[in-house]
């Protein structure tokens, strides 16, 4: 599994390779000692309270002069485009140069979430200085000492907080990778994971028959893989839009069907699976209506963050058209906590309907693995502010997207913002951003102005 990268910089002499040393040296441990591709690449895995990263110093590779475009060596292309996070030091000390400016302006056209890092703030007065480049457009700079070590722990949380949360569990070690006929490996070590789909619900409305009904449509390849979780067996299936993996649900195949029909035991089992999911399919018999069950089920999938689609099941069982209306309207009604959430009327048993959801997945899971440029949140959220301000100057200074799946966006804010206010921001970044019924989370970090 790859570590998160952090990527240092800036021209010459701002102290990029104090700042690396004082991160490296003092505040982290270091892990591991990697011998650098190029004599001037210097690369150590860090950590910084329990959080591991690669940390990069493209020290040397910028020189100062004229036109930066030609001074921008690929290598540091490429380091900065795979980062996770990049820091651009400037000198407090000295104040913005056009070199800055320059640098920054490359620095737009990537992805990555970028900390603009006053340096040299060895005292409260040159912490102030740090103001002036607010100018660069790219956020509120953080004021360190790289010499003195002043202020290099909360620059370190603050990188942190912005890091990608990843769960090593779910990454499988590129040995697991299922391999094809041909003992290829169905997708790249390094490649983003197929999508995890977990199919849930009460036993008996339909999830196994689902499985095969979705498995069976587009069985190409079908292949067994280690679950996450002992004895489960989760399904890699290829489709032509690609792999997706079903995680293994009690009740969702024959096998497991025998011994796990304990109802209990069954929802301990799906509850699990949708931990490990990017999506749940939560099935509904629509012939019984949403049962007691099936809401502390869809309330357990929302709370954990996955984004739902409500299956309603045995479609075909309901002929009376206004029976039909009355269950829709019902599901709205008890399942209102999930949004948005597509509803997807279908029969398992002869595949009507079944169709539909292979759009409605990609687009979920799209939504899901969606990574906002940080420009374009700050925006939204300065537009939502002049609309609506927060009022007795409460402000978000700086806002952008730390992570993904779920898409979660780090506030830094004066002061903690009111509850109410964080949800009108949130439906402000949902509606901008379409994100449809996929959960966002919002995370404040106080910053005095
Ligand atoms: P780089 O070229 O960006 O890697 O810069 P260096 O790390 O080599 O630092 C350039 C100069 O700035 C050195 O003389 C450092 O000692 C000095 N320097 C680095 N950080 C600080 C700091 O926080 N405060 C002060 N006063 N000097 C610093
Ligand atoms: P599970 O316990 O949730 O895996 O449910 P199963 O897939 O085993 O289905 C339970 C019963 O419902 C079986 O008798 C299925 O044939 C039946 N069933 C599943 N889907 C449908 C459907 O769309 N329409 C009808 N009429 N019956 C279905």
């Amino acid at each position: 599994m790859s570590l998160p990268t952090i990527v240092v910089v800036g021209r010459p002499n701002v102290g990029k390779s104090t700042l690396f040393n004082r991160i490296i040296g003092e505040q982290a441990a270091i892990v591991e000692d990697r011998p650098g591709v190029t004599r001037d690449r210097k690369e150590l895995e860090a950590e910084w309270l329990g959080t591991k990263f690669l940390l990069v110093d493209t020290g040397g590779w910028l020189p100062s002069g004229s036109d930066l475009d030609e001074k921008v060596s690929r290598q540091v292309e490429a380091a900065v485009q795979n980062a996770d996070v990049v820091l651009f030091v400037v000198d407090a000390s000295v104040g913005l140069t056009d070199d800055d400016t320059q640098i920054a302006q490359w620095l737009r056209r990537i992805k990555s979430p970028v900390l603009v890092v006053a340096n040299k703030a060895d005292n409260d007065r040159r912490e102030n200085d740090r103001w002036e480049f607010l100018a660069l457009g790219m956020g509120e700079p953080v004021p360190v000492s790289a010499l003195h070590g002043r202020r290099a722990g909360d620059l370190l949380d603050e990188v942190c907080a912005l890091l990608p949360q990843r769960d090593g569990d779910l990454q499988p070690d590129p040995d697991d990778i299922p391999v094809d006929e041909e003992g290829e490996k169905l997708w790249k070590a390094g490649d983003t994971a197929p999508p995890r789909v977990a199919i849930v619900g009460r036993p008996n409305v339909g999830k196994s028959t689902l499985f095969n009904r979705l498995v069976g449509e587009d069985r190409s390849v079908v292949h067994d893989m280690a679950g996450t979780t002992r004895d489960a067996i989760d399904t890699l299936v290829d489709t032509p839009d690609g792999p997706i993996v079903f995680v293994d649900t009690a009740g969702m195949r024959r096998r497991s069907r025998i011994d796990d029909s304990a109802e209990y035991y069954s929802l301990v089992r799906a509850l699990r699976a949708i931990d490990d999911s990017d999506i749940a399919l939560l099935v509904i018999d629509a012939t019984e209506g949403v049962t007691a069950q099936d809401q502390r089920l869809a309330e357990r999938v929302d709370a954990s963050g996955c984004p739902i689609v409500v299956m309603l099941n045995k479609w075909e069982l309901i002929e009376d058209p206004e029976q039909r209306l009355e269950i829709e309207n019902e599901v709205h009604r008890k399942l209102y906590f999930v949004g948005d959430a597509p509803i997807l009327k279908i029969s398992a048993l002869t595949g009507k309907g079944v169709h539909k959801l292979r759009p409605v997945l990609q687009e979920s899971i799209e939504q899901y693995h969606r990574r906002v440029p940080t420009r374009d949140v700050n925006r939204v959220i300065s537009d939502a502010q002049q609309r609506q301000p927060a009022g007795h100057g409460l402000r978000v200074l700086y806002a952008l997207q730390g992570a993904t799946d779920p898409p979660t966006f780090t506030l830094f804010v004066n002061r903690e913002l009111p509850q109410t206010y964080m949800r009108y921001l949130e439906r402000s970044i949902r509606e901008a951003f379409e994100f449809g019924s996929t959960p966002i989370k919002l995370r404040v970090r106080k910053r005095s102005e």
